[in-house]
């Protein structure tokens, strides 16, 4: 071992204090400005242009990171942070983190470290169980014959989540068509992540991300269609149009083309709405296509039964992922990914070489996760979730989520209260986006640009369709989820938005 391995004990408690300070300052009047002021290269110019050739001690390294890193961050874990969707962090998840990395091991296959995938295997279930998911995600579903057909495992991100499924879903409809050459089309909706155009576009179905006419074409007549979604006015709004779906189906039937694979969303990026998941599924069914459930953000509330109506629908779907890495308390990288066809997905991605043959995979008895996933290695990310799991509870992780969607409520009346403000959609879970009332778009940016700068919070923005316009309107989102967000700072964000309101 090197020299550092001498100072372990004192630097890793070093490390965890200085965590502890960084975690603690976030939330006082000497906090740094949420979001970065850094301009593009001024954190490079202050790091050498070589390695060093000899020791540094960590003292040095914990200096930098303090003086040079620290303006450079974007403060994700501030309570002040209503921005995109959070990313949560934890001290269960730190440690879950920390221990993973020095256990070392790579989880590629089953017999490379046991424990890593059947630890992996039993808190996938024990989520699976805590939403109330269908039976058919569960690792002990099975044909009558005993083969098992479902289960879940931790992917990266809803991105990687979403290529997997395609790529299932693909050589689903190969194998049953018995050609690969046939113009397979896809199916998500205009309000769908950009991780389903990726998808398309890695998996080749797509060629391009310039949708004509809600279509993203690629060879062969293969696609990704963007179906339209519901009106600001109707009760769902930039929920899917399942009506349009369902039109789109039967035309490209009828074309000729063959539906392969429907991606819904279940809590949308820009303004959380759900898309009807027992409509699409039963069109997915009546399609033969592969049904996957972008639950990315929203999920984690399912923890709650008063929060799972939209879950509705959901027995419909081959492969659902949501990410308890953005509002879950355990840190990036940790998406949930559950399939109901684990033969399909272990088709199209197990590649065996006889460097990696071995005696548990033959026996047929174990999972190896490698054959669900992009990569061959993996981290002992089961680790964090599950100390998130135990340490807090499910029923303290409840009350967590809980109280963000009653903050978001809070946020809601006090936008209501005043008359310079109107909502841009429905509020939903711990999200509201909101506009100025009769401004153009140049004054929402306006509005978003003085907060920001003040350093005092961030939030961002996006585009909705909006009643009175043809075109999307800006609208601003603020999305509560970081662990130490209270009352008070939301009421404070609110008073920001305010005396900012009038510029
Ligand atoms: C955040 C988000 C994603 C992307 O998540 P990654 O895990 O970063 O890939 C996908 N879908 C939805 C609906 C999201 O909100």
């Amino acid at each position: 071992m090197p020299a550092p391995h001498d100072d372990f004990r004192a630097n890793a408690h070093a490390a965890i204090d200085f965590l502890i300070d960084y975690w603690h300052a976030l939330d006082t009047s000497a906090a740094p400005p949420v979001q970065s002021r850094a301009q593009p290269g001024t954190i490079a110019a202050q790091l050498p242009r070589h390695a060093p050739e000899d020791p540094e001690p960590f003292d040095a390294l914990l200096r930098d990171v303090r003086e040079t890193v620290l303006p450079g961050l974007t403060h994700w874990q501030s309570p002040n942070f209503f921005a995109y969707f959070p990313a949560n962090s934890s001290p269960p998840a730190v440690l879950g983190e920390l221990l993973a990395a020095g256990l070392g091991v790579n989880g590629m296959l089953w017999s490379t470290s046991p424990a890593c995938t059947e630890v992996e295997t039993r808190v996938l279930d024990w989520l699976a169980h805590a939403l109330d998911l269908p039976a058919r995600f569960r690792s002990d579903a099975a044909t009558n014959a005993g083969t098992p057909t479902g289960g879940g495992m931790i992917q990266g991100t809803a991105s990687e989540a979403a290529v997997v499924a395609l790529v299932a879903a693909r050589h689903r409809a190969r194998t049953r068509l018995g050609r690969d050459d046939a113009p397979l089309i896809a199916y998500t909706s205009a309000q769908a992540h950009s991780s389903i155009a990726k998808a398309a576009l890695i998996t080749g179905l797509a060629a391009t991300v310039e949708p004509k006419g809600g279509f993203l074409a690629g060879p062969h007549g293969s696609g990704l269609r963007l179906i339209p979604t519901l009106g600001p006015d109707h009760p769902t709004p930039h929920a899917i149009d399942p009506a349009a779906l369902a039109q789109a189906l039967a035309a490209d039937r009828a074309a000729g083309k063959v539906p392969c694979f429907i991606a819904a969303t279940s809590g949308t990026t820009s303004s959380c709405a759900f898309d009807d998941l027992a409509a699409v599924g039963t069109l997915a069914r009546e399609h033969d296509a592969w049904m996957h459930v972008d639950a990315a953000y929203a999920g984690s509330a399912w923890l709650c039964p008063e929060f799972r109506a939209p879950a509705r629908g959901l027995e419909h779907a081959d492969s659902f992922c949501f990410n308890p890495h953005k509002w879950l308390l355990t840190t990036f990288d940790c998406t949930a990914f559950y399939t109901a066809d684990r033969s399909s997905l272990t088709a199209a991605l197990s590649i065996t070489p006889e460097y990696l043959r071995n005696a548990a995979s033959a026996s047929g008895q174990v999972i190896d996760y490698r054959d669900w996933q992009i990569p061959l290695g993996r981290r002992f990310r089961a680790l964090k979730l599950w100390f998130v799991l135990r340490s807090y509870g499910l029923a303290h992780l409840r009350a967590y989520l809980r109280e963000h969607v009653r903050l978001a409520g809070v946020f809601a009346d006090l936008l209501a209260s005043d008359p310079r403000f109107e909502l841009a959609a429905p509020p939903a879970l711990s999200l509201v986006c909101f506009r100025l009332k009769d401004r153009d778009d140049a004054a929402q940016r306006r509005l978003l640009d003085a907060v920001n700068a003040t350093g005092r919070l961030f939030l961002t923005h996006t585009v909705l369709p909006a009643a009175s316009s043809s075109s999307p309107r800006v609208t601003l989102r603020l999305a509560i989820g970081a662990a130490t967000t209270r009352e008070d700072h939301v009421r404070r964000a609110f008073t920001e938005l305010s005396r900012a309101a009038d510029l």
